[in-house]
């Protein structure tokens, strides 16, 4: 709510009530004093805070859920080595798929590098 008296305006909301003069200029609105806010650098990063720590929160619960997990030394991206890269399909191309060979066709979520791993089941 914006209240003004005299030269003295009052912004009240539920964060705090915030006093300032305004001289005989027109009365300053909220959505002026966002335009003037979107001018000072420091203010755009601040408003990219709340995205920034929900990706870093979703970012610190994967790499718990991982860390949870024993590493299978055969799901290591061989560009980066990030573990696991993402199985995206099985198939069975391999001169020893009669032995019950397979290769896993990977992508991995960090650095994006697609592969083919050779895979054996038995091992
Ligand atoms: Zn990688």
């Amino acid at each position: 709510m914006l209240l003004r008296s005299g030269r003295q305006a009052t912004i009240r909301s539920p964060s705090g009530t915030y006093s300032f003069g305004v001289g005989s200029e027109p009365m300053i609105s909220v959505s002026d004093i966002l335009k003037a806010l979107d001018t000072i650098p420091i203010w755009k990063t601040l408003k990219g805070l709340p995205q920034r720590l929900e990706a870093l929160e979703a970012r610190i619960a994967m790499l718990e859920r991982a860390a949870k997990q024993p590493l299978d030394r055969s799901l290591e991206c061989p560009k980066c080595g990030h573990n696991p890269v993402t199985v995206d399909k099985v198939t069975s191309d391999t001169p020893f798929a009669f032995a019950g060979a397979k290769n896993r066709h990977v992508t991995c979520p960090v650095c994006g590098h697609k592969d083919k791993l050779f895979y054996d089941p038995n091992d």
